[in-house]
């Protein structure tokens, strides 16, 4: 089994929306990034990555690649996922945590769930959302930007 780690913050900035696990979710801002800014989905991406001892999301798709503006963070978590099934491996299970204070995300967990499980040719089941605050605390408590940990296991396929 190989187990790996992601981190990614996103700064708000301009905007009505916000991409999270391949939901669009209106607010009074967006996330400013080169692609859709999904956090959610960089953070698991880098989580399989670092899995596969594959580096991280900056080296595969590097912000200097205008193939890269604006995509739609769905496909590189595919193409993240291509590379773990190249090692032979396949996702066990993954556990997300999203930090914002704003926007709720409670009710668009299932959604993000469901995209996240299409992705990764799983279950439902194998992948857990959760969202928290950080009680005011810190950039996030601020309403500066959206941070995401997420943690997932790779087992090999049989
Ligand atoms: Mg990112």
């Amino acid at each position: 089994m190989r187990i790996g780690h992601g981190f990614d913050v996103h700064r708000f900035g301009p905007g009505d929306h916000v991409m999270l696990g391949g939901v669009r979710i209106a607010h009074s801002a967006g996330l400013i990034a080169h692609s859709d800014g999904d956090v959610v989905l960089h953070a698991l991406c880098d989580a399989l990555l670092g899995a596969c001892a594959l580096g991280d999301i900056g080296r595969h798709f590097p912000d200097t690649d205008p193939r890269w503006r604006g995509v739609d963070s769905r496909q590189l978590l595919g193409h993240c996922y291509a590379l773990v099934r190249e090692q032979g491996l396949q996702l066990a299970n993954a556990d997300i945590t999203v930090l914002a204070e704003a926007p709720r995300l409670a009710r668009h967990a299932p959604a993000m769930v469901a995209n996240i499980a299409a992705d990764l040719d799983c279950l439902e089941s194998q992948i857990n959302l959760k969202a928290t605050t950080t009680e005011k605390l810190g950039f996030v408590g601020r309403e500066e930007g959206i941070a995401t940990h997420a943690v997932v296991l790779l087992e090999r396929i049989s």
